[in-house]
């Protein structure tokens, strides 16, 4: 496999653009070697600039759920586009994807959509604090809300890869309202609440992080969350950016049966293109600006191109798309899970529904420090291996996989069979 292509790129990329990537995770540092430029995406597979076709079990970190430019899809973002790419006036368009969204979500009446799952973070930290008065959050270790200040506090997967434990340029002044909590740990989370309860605004979580490699609530957990909550009159926001539309159209909610008070969307919700959002109750979203004091705003916010998407996107997705989003899944991981132990490789293959992961550790994950302590460098090995074989997996031991429907049972066996060889590379390195 000739990656001459993208090496040139990269060196050039690098002079223009910091580390030569518009985002951390995309640039291979916890896994060595050179990122591959993608030149297009066709169904199930990526293609690079040097002709290598990989098949694709990343989907742009989650967004595209039918893998590359499906036709739907693309068909609404390019009659949209010919009508004009911006207006900033509303359009018809935005309550159509709105109405989808509440329609699939049931905790959430009203819904105002944003550019990025961290500005829907960030605008639901915002509004949380705006409608209860209270100034602080309760968050957990390892789960990922985007880059705003009060958030990028033990954040999860690009922080994680990079090893920044935070980063310089949050003030401890920023940092300082956020609590932080082990996931999965009920007497951590009783605790702080008895002793921030009555200053808490909000409760925040991925419902299924999803950011720390995949690691599930235990048993009972996010009902639990929901009864802190409640005890204390803060907040619970779930961040569904990652979970919704993913592990079912109504998220980890609809799977689980706990219901937020707010709800951040982003990924899938936006078909590909950049679209994200945050919901909830009709009382609560109308804190926000215009009709209440909660000021949030964007000048490309519900922007016309990524409405369509979305919308296009959304009104595919039937019981049949999860069903085979999860057959998908199953499959990966029985083939992992064959492979490693045909090798003799120890690794924990992971699965919650649709999503899927694999950690080198001896047992499930339950927390961040699990994952954290997972042997990272056989994650690089496996996933080279894979690369080398044609398969393309998140470039970090901290992020999960995703399946597409664009994945048939030919790719599927593929994938298994890449996993055989590349379990004895990981035990013969
Ligand atoms: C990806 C992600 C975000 C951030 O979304 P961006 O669009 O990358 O800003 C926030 N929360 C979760 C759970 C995510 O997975």
């Amino acid at each position: 496999m000739s990656t001459a292509g993208s090496e040139e790129l990269y060196d050039r990329a690098r002079t223009v653009i910091p580390g030569g990537v518009n985002s951390p995770a995309r640039a291979f540092k916890s896994v060595g070697g050179v990122p591959r430029f993608i030149a297009r995406g066709e169904g199930g597979e990526l293609i690079d600039v040097d002709g290598n076709r990989y098949l694709d079990l990343v989907n742009s970190w989650g967004p595209l759920v039918f893998g590359h430019v499906r036709k739907e899809v693309r068909d609404a973002a390019v009659a949209a586009l010919d009508r004009g790419s911006s207006f900033g006036a509303p359009t018809l368009g935005e309550i159509e994807l709105a109405e989808a969204i509440i329609d699939a979500v049931p905790s959430i009446e009203k819904v105002r959509l944003v550019n990025s799952g961290t500005e829907a973070g960030m605008s639901a930290v915002r509004l949380a604090r705006g409608a209860t008065g209270r100034s602080k959050l309760l968050k957990f270790v390892g789960h990922y809300h985007g880059h705003s200040d009060a958030l990028l506090v033990a954040a999860g997967s690009g922080v994680a890869t990079l090893g920044i434990p935070g980063s310089p340029g949050v003030t401890a002044g920023a940092a300082a309202d956020t609590i932080l909590v082990p996931w999965n740990d009920r007497a951590a989370v009783e605790a702080a609440v008895d002793e921030h309860g009555d200053d808490l605004a909000a409760i925040l979580c991925e419902p299924v992080a999803a950011n720390m490699n995949l690691v599930s609530p235990v048993d009972g957990f996010l009902a639990f969350l929901r009864q802190q909550a409640d005890r204390c009159g803060g907040l619970l926001v779930f961040d569904e950016v990652m979970t919704g539309f993913r592990l079912a159209r109504g998220g980890a909610q609809e799977l689980h049966g706990v219901t937020a008070d707010i709800t951040v969307l982003g990924k899938i919700v936006g078909g590909g293109f950049p679209l994200a959002a945050f919901g909830g109750r009709g009382e609560l979203m109308d804190h926000l600006a215009p009709d209440g004091p909660v000021y949030q705003a964007g000048t490309l916010s519900g922007n016309p191109v990524a409405v369509a998407a979305g919308a296009a996107q959304l009104a595919l997705l039937t019981d049949e798309v999860y069903a085979h989003l999860e057959t998908a899944a199953r499959s990966v991981v029985d083939g992992f899970t064959a492979a490693f132990q045909a090798a003799g490789v120890t690794a924990q293959v992971l699965r919650h529904g649709t999503l899927a992961g694999v950690v080198f550790a001896d047992r499930a994950p339950e927390r961040y420090e699990d994952v954290a302590a997972a042997d990272h460098d056989a994650y690089a090995r496996f996933f080279h291996a894979m690369l080398d074989a044609g398969i393309y997996l998140a470039p970090s031991g901290y992020e999960v996989i995703f399946t597409s429907t664009a994945l048939d049972d030919r790719a599927l066996d593929r994938i298994s069979v890449a996993a055989q060889d590349a379990a004895r590379a990981v035990r013969d390195a």
